[in-house]
């Protein structure tokens, strides 16, 4: 099982400030959490590659291993999630092409690496739209259903379904967020990461 971790919301932060305060309560039962082991993982953003530790924390009680997962981290992915969020953010909001995606953000990569990347995040993110639009209703806005129905069913759009709902997800959080991208992002972040929080009541925490 998996505990977020909000102490930093990208690989450069993380490298540059490593002191990491570990969650101290299981999510289930509130008693303490002990430091079990860890294992390393690489993870890659735009600008730098790295290898880094992933410690995990266990509850006797519970009999249960938890590991801390930073949120800039997609499990059993090697790019960071808030260069992937970045580049659905530029393709569905500012309509870029998936080629201008790739190419305005300053990496050093080859533009076919650049440019698989972009296709890759962004196919991932349609993928995982139902389930975002379903946390955006519950989490956010209980409105949103009319607003995703709305954009689905105009045809006229011709765009694939998903990226339609896509799209309303971006519309949707700006509205809530006042334009805020930083704010917007990190909140599509912990409403898209790839896996469950231990408790709905801890997703509701990890936003407002
Ligand atoms: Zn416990």
């Amino acid at each position: 099982m998996i505990i977020p971790v909000f102490h930093c919301c990208s690989l450069e932060t993380y490298l540059t400030n490593p002191e990491i305060e570990w969650p101290s309560q299981c999510p289930f039962c509130g008693k303490n959490l002990h430091k079990h082991d860890s294992y390393r993982r690489r993870v890659e953003s735009t600008t730098v590659c790295a290898r880094i530790s992933i410690q995990r924390l266990e509850c006797v009680p519970c009999n249960q291993v938890f590991s801390c997962l930073f949120e800039f981290l997609n499990p059993y992915k090697l790019l960071a999630a808030n260069v992937s969020d970045e580049y659905v953010r530029c393709f569905v909001e500012d309509q870029q092409t998936l080629r201008e995606t790739a190419w305005s953000n300053a990496d050093e990569l080859l533009p076919e690496t650049s440019l698989s990347r972009v296709q890759r995040a962004v196919a991932e993110a349609a993928e995982a739209s139902g389930q975002v639009l379903l946390e955006l209703r519950e989490q956010i806005a209980p409105d949103v259903a009319t607003i995703a129905c709305e954009a689905v069913c105009a045809p006229q759009s011709g765009k694939p379904h998903a990226l339609c709902v896509l799209t309303e997800i971006f519309v949707v959080l700006r509205r809530h967020f006042l334009l805020d991208t930083e704010k917007m992002l990190v909140a599509y972040r912990r409403l898209a990461l790839g896996f469950r929080f231990p408790t709905p009541h801890s997703l509701k925490h990890a936003l407002f």
